[in-house]
């Protein structure tokens, strides 16, 4: 049964999105099964996997899986052997108020991909710089939260937003919820402020596991915008083997 983890933070461009993909290669060059969802209504991890191809999942994607207009199996597109997507779209955004009003609004994802679980050992959900509805669906749907973070002032204090919607999830709509760490992105010694505040955020959330650190990589930045994961594009480069080193963290916590 798969292990679900949701990639979030409400701060924008820290992150999330370049964490679930090289995240998901990793794991799936580990032998996985992994499953991505992009529930973001930027889309921007669809088109980093499949471009343009995102225009023919019209009706078929993660705002037509929780409306109950198309079946999970539909929505499913295949990246490589192993590591699978359920795209999200531009039509998205639009859908967001027909689910607020929708019946058990909170666990339309939860619902929409349970069928599917047995298939997978891992999905990651790549989430929206928000606190809306579509994020308190994916922390309801998961196990795990894993918040990648930049190093800067509002950064670190920001953290606070998750910890506090967290604590609402875990009382209101899924108890098991855990957080299985922060992933400190965009690292650089080049200026003293990222030290500083890797400092700060210690300090701050003694209890909060702190996972491998993702180097500043120009690397990640052009892979990303070519559309391929770090380890087509530099795969014996510095982020690279961060990322391989973060996926043995995660499944030497999920897995024991
Ligand atoms: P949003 O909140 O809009 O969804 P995000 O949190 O998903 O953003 P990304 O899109 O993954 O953030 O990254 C934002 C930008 O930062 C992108 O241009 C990405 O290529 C770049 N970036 C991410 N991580 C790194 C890194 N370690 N080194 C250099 N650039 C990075
Ligand atoms: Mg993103």
């Amino acid at each position: 049964m798969a292990r679900v983890i949701s990639i979030a933070n409400q701060k924008g461009g820290v992150g999330k999105t370049t964490l679930t993909l090289n995240l998901g290669f990793a794991l799936a060059q580990m032998g996985k099964k992994v499953l991505l969802v992009d529930i973001d209504p930027q889309f921007n991890l669809t088109f980093g996997l499949i471009g343009m191809e995102v225009l023919n999942y019209a009706e078929n994607n993660v705002g037509t899986i929780m409306t109950r207009e198309s079946s999970v199996e539909d929505a499913v597109v295949e990246v490589e052997e192993n590591l699978h997507l359920i795209p999200s779209h531009l039509n998205l955004s639009a859908k967001e108020i027909e689910i607020i009003n929708a019946y058990n609004r909170e666990r339309r994802l939860e619902k929409a991909i349970t069928p599917i679980l047995p298939d997978y050992d891992y999905v990651l959900i790549d989430n929206p710089p928000s606190m809306g509805i579509f994020l308190v669906n994916s922390l309801t749907a998961s196990d795990y939260v894993l918040i990648p973070l930049e190093l800067s002032y509002f950064g670190v204090i920001g953290m606070q937003l998750m910890f506090n919607l967290m604590r609402m999830i875990r009382s209101e709509t899924n108890e098991h919820l855990s957080l299985l760490g922060l992933v400190p992105n965009k690292f650089t010694r080049q200026t003293k402020v990222p030290s500083l505040r890797l400092k700060e955020l210690k300090e701050t959330y003694p209890d909060a596991p702190l996972l491998t650190i993702i180097p500043k990589s120009i690397a990640l930045e052009k892979a990303q915008s070519k559309g391929v994961s770090i380890f087509e594009f530099d795969g014996d480069g510095r982020a690279a083997k961060a990322f391989t080193k973060l996926a043995r963290e995660v499944v030497s916590v999920v897995e024991g």
